[in-house]
C-alpha cells in the first residue's frame, strides 16, 4: 500500500476529484487504482478566500512496488506504515497477583483494557460513581448548586474527560502509533469514524458518556473487574515494593502492580502518597482564566466567507503572548461552540473548565486564557502547588457570591481595570452562574499583568478577541498536575517504590484525553512485562 502525503483540494471539491488527484500525481491510468482511504484530512485556512483541504491518503495499485521505485525520494509517495497494534505479551498462566488499576479515566481505562485484553484480568477501582449516576450529581452542582465530593466533574467513572469538548489530538512522540490504537478502541465504543481520519478529532460529552460504558462492559467481558465508589486510602509498601492497597471501606487487596491513573485532582491521594514515602517533586503548571466570544467571531477571522461551512465546522484558535515581565500566556483547552464548566472538586470553591457537544453549536467559543508558572512561584514544598491552587479557588469562590457562581468580569474592563457591572452582548454560559465584578485580585498580580498585556495582543491575531463585552470567568487552577510522581523511563515503575506505576495526567506524565490514554497503554505494557517477566 502507497502513502501519498500533502495532496491538495479546494474545500469545495466533489468526491471525485480525490481519485482524479490520485491519478493525477501517480501517472496511473483509472484501472490502475484499485482502492483508496483517507488517511487524514486537514485544512489550510491561511488564504480565507480559497482554503484548501490536505489529505493524506493510503492507496492500493496494481503496482505498488514499480511505484515506489518511481518514486524514490519523493517524500509524499512512500510505503503506508504499518500502524496496528501488537501486544508486547500474553497472560500464559494464571500464576499472579491480579494488577490493580486505580481510576477510570482515559488513562486507568486504556491501562486496563490492555491488561484485560493481555489476558491479566485487572481489578479497576474509582473512587467516584458509575458515569450515568455521576452524570446526574455533576449537573447537581451546575442546576443547584449541590457539590458531591465523590462524584463531579474529575471523579467518576471516565475521568476528568467525560464532560468535555472530547478533543482528542495531542502533540506527543508516538512512532509506536499508540494514538491509533486509542482511537480504534474508541470507534468500537462508539465513537464517529471520522476520528480516525480528521486532523482535530472531537467527540463532544453526550457520546464519552455512553462509549465509557461500552469500554467498561469490554474489560469486565475479559475478565477484568470494574469497581465504582471503592477509595484507595492507603498503599502498602514494604521494602520499597508495593504489596497493596486498602479502600476507604477498611478492604486490602494483595497486589504486585499497581497502576496510579489518578488524575490531577485527587489531592487528598497525592498526600497520602507522599506520606507513604513515594517519591513526588512539585511540576509547573498554569493559571488563569476562561475566556467567551461569540463562535461567530472565531469563524469569521478564522474562515472569512467560508465560515459556517460544515466540513469546516465551528473554528478553533491557538494563541501565545510573551509578556514584558517574563511570563508566558497562552490559550488551552479551546472549546468551539461549547460552554464554561463549574469543575471543582472541593466544596466552597471554583474551577471552570470547558465543555461541548459532538455538533458544537452553542453560541459561544470558550478557551482558558492562562500564564505558566513554576515551582519558584510555590516553593519549599512538593506537594505545595496545591495550597497554591486551592487558596485562588477558595477566593473565587468569595469573588462569586459564596454560592458557586464564578466571578466575571467583560475583556474591555478588564483591560481598562475597572469592575464590571452590566453585561453585555456575550451572554456567559458557566452555570449555575457569573458574579460581575473586579478579577484584579483572583490571580497573582505576576499574572493578571501578563494577560492584560496578552489579551490586545491576541486581537492581532484574532480581530475582536480583544471585544469590549467578551468574558472573563474564573478561576483556571486545574490545567494540569501540579506535582510529577517519578518514574523511571525504562519499566515506568516510581523512581522508589517497585511494582508502582504512576501514570496519566495526575502523575505528571500526560495532558489531555489522548495522552492520557497513551501513557495508560504504555504502562500496561510494562504491568504485563513485569509480571510475565517476574521482575518486580
Ligand atoms: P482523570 O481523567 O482525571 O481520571 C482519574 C480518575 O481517578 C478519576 O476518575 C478519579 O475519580 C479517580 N481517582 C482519583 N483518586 C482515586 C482514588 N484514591 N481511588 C480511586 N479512584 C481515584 N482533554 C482533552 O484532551 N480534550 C478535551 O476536550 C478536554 N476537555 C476537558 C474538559 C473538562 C471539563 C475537564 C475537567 C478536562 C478536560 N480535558 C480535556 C482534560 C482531560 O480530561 C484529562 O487530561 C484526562 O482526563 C486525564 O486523564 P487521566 O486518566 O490521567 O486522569
Amino acid at each position: 500500500m502507497l502513502r501519498l502525503t500533502d495532496i491538495q483540494l479546494p474545500l469545495d471539491h466533489p468526491e471525485s476529484a480525490i481519485r482524479s488527484a490520485i491519478l493525477g500525481k501517480l501517472g496511473i491510468t483509472e484501472d490502475a487504482l484499485l482502492s483508496f482511504d483517507v488517511f487524514r484530512r486537514s485544512y489550510d485556512a491561511r488564504k480565507k478566500t480559497a482554503i484548501n483541504l490536505i489529505y493524506t491518503l493510503d492507496v492500493v495499485t496494481d503496482r505498488d512496488e514499480e511505484l515506489l521505485k518511481q518514486f524514490h525520494g519523493d517524500k509524499n509517495v512512500t510505503r503506508t506504515p504499518d500502524t496496528n497494534y501488537k501486544f508486547v505479551t500474553h497472560a500464559n498462566n494464571q500464576n499472579f497477583s491480579r494488577p490493580v488499576v486505580i481510576g477510570t479515566g482515559p488513562c486507568g481505562l486504556f491501562a486496563g483494557l490492555l491488561l484485560a485484553q493481555m489476558g491479566f484480568r485487572p481489578i479497576i477501582l474509582e473512587r467516584g460513581k458509575a458515569v450515568r449516576e455521576r452524570t446526574q450529581d455533576t449537573w447537581g452542582l451546575w442546576r443547584k448548586r449541590e457539590l458531591k465530593a465523590e462524584s463531579n466533574v474529575q471523579f467518576g467513572e471516565g475521568g476528568a474527560g467525560t464532560f468535555s469538548d472530547g478533543k482528542l489530538y495531542s502533540q506527543i512522540k508516538d512512532p509506536k502509533h499508540y494514538g491509533r490504537k486509542v482511537l480504534t478502541e474508541f470507534v468500537k465504543a462508539g465513537a464517529p469514524e471520522e476520528i480516525m481520519y480528521v486532523s482535530k478529532p472531537h467527540i463532544g460529552t453526550f457520546r464519552l458518556v455512553k462509549m465509557v460504558e461500552s469500554m467498561r462492559a469490554n474489560i469486565i467481558e475479559l475478565g477484568g473487574e470494574v469497581r465504582f465508589s471503592q477509595k484507595v486510602v492507603d498503599i502498602l509498601r514494604e521494602d520499597g515494593h508495593v504489596r497493596g492497597i486498602s479502600l476507604e471501606s477498611g478492604e486490602q487487596i494483595e497486589t504486585n502492580h499497581v497502576v496510579l491513573a489518578i488524575g490531577h485532582s485527587a489531592r487528598d491521594t497525592f498526600e497520602m502518597l507522599y506520606e507513604r514515602g513515594v517519591y513526588i517533586e512539585a511540576k509547573p503548571f498554569s493559571v488563569g482564566f476562561r475566556v467567551e466570544h461569540p463562535q461567530s467571531v472565531i469563524d469569521k477571522c478564522r474562515f472569512g466567507p467560508n465560515a459556517g461551512n460544515p466540513i469546516l465546522g465551528a473554528a478553533d484558535y491557538k494563541l501565545v503572548h510573551h509578556a514584558k515581565n517574563g511570563r508566558s500566556v497562552y490559550s488551552f483547552c479551546m472549546c468551539p461552540g461549547g460552554t464554561v464548566v463549574a469543575a471543582t472538586s472541593e466544596p466552597n470553591r471554583i474551577v471552570t473548565n470547558g465543555m461541548s457537544q459532538y455538533s458544537r453549536n452553542e453560541r459561544n467559543a470558550n478557551s482558558a486564557i492562562v500564564v505558566g508558572i513554576s515551582p519558584e512561584d510555590y516553593p519549599g514544598h512538593p506537594l505545595a502547588g496545591i495550597p497554591f491552587q486551592r487558596a485562588l479557588e477558595s477566593h473565587a469562590y468569595i469573588l462569586g457570591g459564596s454560592n458557586y457562581n464564578a466571578p466575571g468580569q467583560l475583556v474591555g474592563d478588564f483591560i481598562a481595570n475597572r469592575p464590571s457591572t452590566k453585561l453585555g452582548l456575550v451572554e456567559p454560559s458557566y452555570k449555575p452562574g457569573v458574579q460581575l465584578g473586579d478579577l484584579n485580585s483572583a490571580l497573582p498580580e505576576y499574572a493578571i499583568s501578563a494577560i492584560r498585556e496578552a489579551l490586545p495582543a491576541f486581537e492581532k491575531q484574532i480581530r475582536g478577541f480583544a471585544m469590549h463585552d467578551a468574558i472573563l470567568t474564573g478561576v483556571e487552577t486545574r490545567t494540569s498536575s501540579p506535582i510529577r510522581i517519578k518514574r523511571n523511563d525504562h519499566d515506568l515503575q516510581s523512581l522508589n517504590t517497585r511494582g508502582l506505576f504512576p501514570a496519566g495526567e495526575g502523575a505528571g506524565y500526560a495532558g489531555g484525553i489522548l495522552s492520557a490514554a497513551v501513557d495508560g497503554i504504555r504502562v500496561a505494557e510494562q504491568v504485563a512485562l513485569s509480571i510475565t517477566q517476574n521482575k518486580t
